[in-house]
């Protein structure tokens, strides 16, 4: 069951030309293969092999290319209960007896998925009593991760007047690229559906695809990551260039035909993210568009932003983490969230799974964005900048926050923000009060959704209060109930 085979390297700094060697699996298990000469022998690289329809129906284990601890290829030994793999390199690998089984340090720690690690002896081999030996430390973030080589396709649809360059799905591409060079396409169609002429265009493009990938040079390909690239409309959530609800907008950029057969080819399960303002998310039927569409189960996952201005630089580094997490590394877009609190400075992030309602996840940051509403920029009493103290966080215990007071230290104005309803901390442990702040997290289902808009124009919100209602008073209390009293206000 202890599997040893040899994969290819991919860090820079290897002597080994990057993904050129070729890679052999030993003929029988629990034993070692004759890598050296079986793999100069081999001239197509493994990566090459496409799955046939049996293997992918029978559900076989198939194990990653890369180490988990050090993501490169070279002698590596396969987990008998997981896809991960160990490599030379950082593990010494054992004399494998036939029958053998290799519990990876992942397993080991986790055994059944236990969510507490389990400290003991790493003893990873059923042969033998004897501890398995691993070199080293960590030289990534996470401990030891899958490392898939997913077949990908990346799908941009793209908004004919966006740029190319640049764009998302394109940064995504090239992302990967370097874990699963011969398993990654990036295909890119432009869309105006503003004419008949433009709308036949797509549609036949996206058939031609479609094609592709049940019987074209794309069959091999079984995930799917698509980027659909737009504009909405600040008032109704609506695409930018049409009076077209966005579930028209959707079912017209990924026909049922195209959905279907990336729900049934999927594996892992695909991801969609929506790159467009953030009333797509914001207007209630924009967002019920986007559950209903979800709930479709093309999908693993829908992503989406509630930022009105919403600015792709800011938010690309966590497309491209998020993509990895999913594909790589099988894991859900929110859990690369606390390596991002730029992302959060900039939009919520909405994700969305089937038949599970909408997640909004909000950065806090007690002084710039108490409770994801950012302070005003300047004090809205004596217009001073940055003149806001060091924040005074009320809480119930370490961990829970029950409103965050900022109090100008020219005029001694002072605003209020309580802890709205419904939200999580979704970063583990005490509040964070450094510059990375903390992720909270609000759950919906579509139908307890809030009637009025969420996300948009906080700025507003804080200063129009206090111009409004107090102008001149110190020690004024903003609080929810306020904001909604006054949303006639607003508008
Ligand atoms: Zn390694
Ligand atoms: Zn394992
Ligand atoms: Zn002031």
């Amino acid at each position: 069951m202890g599997r040893v085979k040899q994969t290819a390297r991919n860090s820079t700094g290897a002597p080994a030309p990057r993904m050129s060697l070729g890679t052999v699996s030993s003929p029988t298990d629990g034993e070692v293969a004759d890598i050296a000469t079986k793999g100069a022998k081999r001239t197509s690289p493994r990566f090459s092999k496409k799955p046939s329809a049996n293997k992918a129906s029978k559900k076989v284990k198939e194990n990653n290319e890369f180490c988990t601890n050090c993501r490169n290829g070279g002698k590596v030994l396969e987990c008998s209960t997981c896809p991960r793999v160990v490599c030379e390199k950082c593990m010494e690998i054992p004399q494998m007896t036939r029958g053998a089984k290799f519990i990876c340090p992942n397993c080991h720690l986790f055994p059944g998925d236990a969510k507490a690690p389990r400290i003991a002896p790493y003893l990873g081999l059923s042969s033998s009593n004897a501890p398995l030996v691993l070199h080293g430390g960590a030289s990534q973030r996470e401990t030891f991760p899958l490392c898939s080589n997913p077949h990908l396709v990346v799908l941009s649809l793209r908004l004919a007047s966006m740029p190319r360059a640049g764009s998302p799905a394109m940064l995504v591409y090239h992302h990967l690229y370097p874990y699963i060079p011969n398993n990654i396409a990036l295909v890119e169609l432009e869309y105006d559906f503003g004419t008949a002429e433009g709308l036949a265009k797509y549609t036949a493009a996206i058939e031609a695809v479609t094609d592709r990938i049940e019987k074209g040079d794309l069959t091999s390909f079984t995930t799917f990551a698509v980027y659909i690239m737009d504009h909405t409309d600040p008032e109704r959530g609506d695409l930018h260039f049409t009076l077209l609800p966005i579930m028209k907008v959707l079912n017209t950029l990924i026909p049922d035909r195209l959905g279907r057969l990336i729900k049934t080819k999927s594996t892992p399960k695909s991801m969609l993210t929506l790159l467009a303002c953030g009333s797509i998310v914001t207007v209630k039927e924009a967002r019920s568009d986007v559950v209903a569409f979800t709930n479709k189960g093309f999908f693993g996952c829908t992503v989406a932003f509630n930022q009105m201005d919403f600015q792709p630089c800011i938010v690309n580094m966590y497309v491209m983490d998020a993509a990895q997490a999913w594909f790589v590394q099988g894991k859900k877009p929110e859990a690369v969230l606390n390596e991002h609190h730029r992302v959060g400075a900039h939009t919520d992030i909405y994700v969305f799974e089937p038949n599970d309602g909408a997640k909004r996840y909000i950065w806090s940051h007690s002084g710039r964005r108490p409770f994801g509403e950012p302070a005003p920029l300047q004090c809205v009493i004596c217009k001073s900048i940055k003149s806001w103290g060091p924040p005074k966080v009320v809480r119930s215990s370490p961990a829970h926050a029950l409103c965050i007071i900022l109090m100008c230290t020219e005029c001694g104005h002072e605003v209020k923000k309580d802890r709205p309803s419904g939200f999580t901390k979704f970063t583990s442990g005490k509040i964070n009060t450094t510059e990375r702040g903390d992720w909270y997290m609000q759950m919906f289902l579509e139908n307890s959704l809030p009637t009025e808009s969420l996300g948009q124009c906080s700025t507003l919100f804080w200063s129009k209060l206090n111009l409004n209602g107090s102008h001149g008073k110190r020690g004024l209390h903003l609080r929810e109930t306020e904001i909604h009293d006054n949303k006639d206000q607003l508008s």
